[in-house]
């Protein structure tokens, strides 16, 4: 039986590649009729038919508040009628700035001085590799396996997200010599590090990681390993880019750094970048550091970027409404419904005697399906994925809307409440014996 979806995608695969505007969004690995979404509100989505699900992707982050949240919507209304682009500075644009230094803290360290905003993650990594290689004269960047930071030609090599989903080694596209300015290393292995920096310290001009690894699920960094990359990449006279576009104002007000930290990993990266909840749902991503690194970019310095949407007014009035409303009882708020429904789903997978290790990193989580937590890509890539094929639609059968991924993370929002999280309790169930007969 075919439905407004089935009706959808078919209209959409004959004038969009695939049917969807990005990769993973088309099913391709649980199979399956992408569900068409006409609204969202709070902790659920609704479909092109009518149908509402308990909504565990989040827009892939963003909605930490969950979705439509009234204030966030009524400031970017107002910003609308106000005008919807200018490509002028703004003074919503120097509060978020000034409001995302000011949060990105742990006691006297703050490790942003300046801020940059942007569009799209992408967006933030592609500047921040740019400066970090103006700010060494070196061109070597290195990355960790399995991690992904958006779609840049520098950054697909081994990357995680709907790499990883498509079991992809790259993408073609991209010009060998530039590839070869990238060099892909095994995730939370500090030989693999010094190795690489033993041999080519001199031309490293950064290394970028993901704060917590969770585009090839949740992979959580060995305590002490974002230090060492700190630590070496310094020794060497290279950057550390720290990536929180996934992780930033959603694990802790000063993102996975400043969790770590708060725990006593202390540690200092050059320049961190930021999406998703930055922009509070629209597009909006941003970069930081020091004033030192960060001035190197145009007008003031040499470094190259530019955008006519950047600092766009309806984002910025969607990420300062966000931001403000963050305070720590939405934490703490997002923080217990992530720990419960982990719990549950470990649990269910117990109970179901399917092999599994659920890993988190903050109140990101994910399962896998494989006896322990894995490490790296090799690991993560080491499991029975296709059970998550069956546990992911017996979920939607059950109203409840996950990654259509096993290499993804799952997010809860400060909107899911004792309802929400008794349907997933409920769904979960199921779907875990669906894992297991899979
Ligand atoms: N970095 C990380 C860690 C991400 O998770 C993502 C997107 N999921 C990006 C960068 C790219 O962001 P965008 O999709 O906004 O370009």
């Amino acid at each position: 039986m075919t439905d407004r979806n089935d009706d959808l995608f078919s209209a959409a695969r004959a004038v969009i590649p695939g049917g969807v505007n990005s990769p993973v969004r088309a099913y391709g690995s649980v199979g399956g009729t992408p569900r068409f979404l006409a609204s969202a509100k709070g902790a659920t989505v609704t479909d092109a038919a009518g149908r509402e699900y308990v909504d565990l992707v989040a827009s892939w982050g963003p909605a930490l508040l969950g979705h439509a949240q009234p204030e966030v919507v009524a400031a970017v209304q107002d910003a609308a009628a106000r005008g919807l682009s200018f490509g002028a500075p703004t003074e919503g644009e120097v509060e978020l700035a000034a409001l995302i230094a000011d949060r990105v803290r742990f006691g006297d360290i703050r490790p942003i001085e300046r801020v940059r905003l942007v569009s799209t993650g992408t967006e933030a990594t592609m500047t921040a590799i740019r400066l970090a290689r103006g700010a060494t004269g070196r061109d070597l960047l290195v990355k960790f396996a399995g991690h992904y930071h958006g779609h840049s030609d520098g950054l697909l090599a081994e990357a995680g997200s709907g790499v990883a989903t498509l079991a992809l080694p790259g993408s073609a596209g991209v010009p060998a010599p530039i590839a070869a300015q990238t060099l892909v290393i095994r995730y939370n292995d500090p030989e693999a590090l010094d190795a690489v920096f033993a041999e080519h310290g001199q031309r490293i001009a950064a290394v970028i990681v993901e704060a917590s690894a969770a585009n090839m699920g949740v992979v959580p960094p060995r305590p002490g390993f974002n230090r060492l990359i700190a630590d070496t990449a310094h020794a060497h006279g290279a950057l550390m880019i720290l990536d929180e576009v996934l992780t930033g104002f959603r694990v802790h007000p000063a993102g996975f750094w400043g969790l770590q930290a708060a725990a006593g990993e202390d540690y200092l990266p050059d320049i961190i970048t930021f999406g998703k909840v930055v922009g509070g749902g629209m597009p909006l991503a941003a970069l930081g550091g020091r004033a030192e690194v960060m001035d190197l970019l145009a007008p003031l310095g040499p470094v190259y970027q530019a955008g006519t949407l950047s600092g766009n007014p309806l984002s910025v009035a969607a990420g300062l409404a966000t931001l403000r409303l963050a305070t720590p009882e939405v934490y703490a708020t997002v923080d217990a419904a992530a720990t419960r429904v982990a719990t549950a789903l470990d649990t269910a997978l117990s109970d179901a005697g399917v092999t599994h290790a659920v890993a988190s990193a903050g109140n990101l989580f994910s399962a896998s399906f494989r006896a322990s937590i894995p490490r790296d890509y090799a690991e993560a890539q080491a499991q029975q994925s296709f059970r998550y094929s069956a546990f992911f639609h017996a979920m939607r059968e059950h109203g409840v809307a996950l990654p259509p991924s096993v290499f993804e993370a799952w997010f809860l929002t400060a909107a899911h409440g004792e309802d929400e999280l008794q349907r997933i309790e409920a769904a979960l169930a199921f779907a875990a014996r669906a894992a297991a007969d899979a």
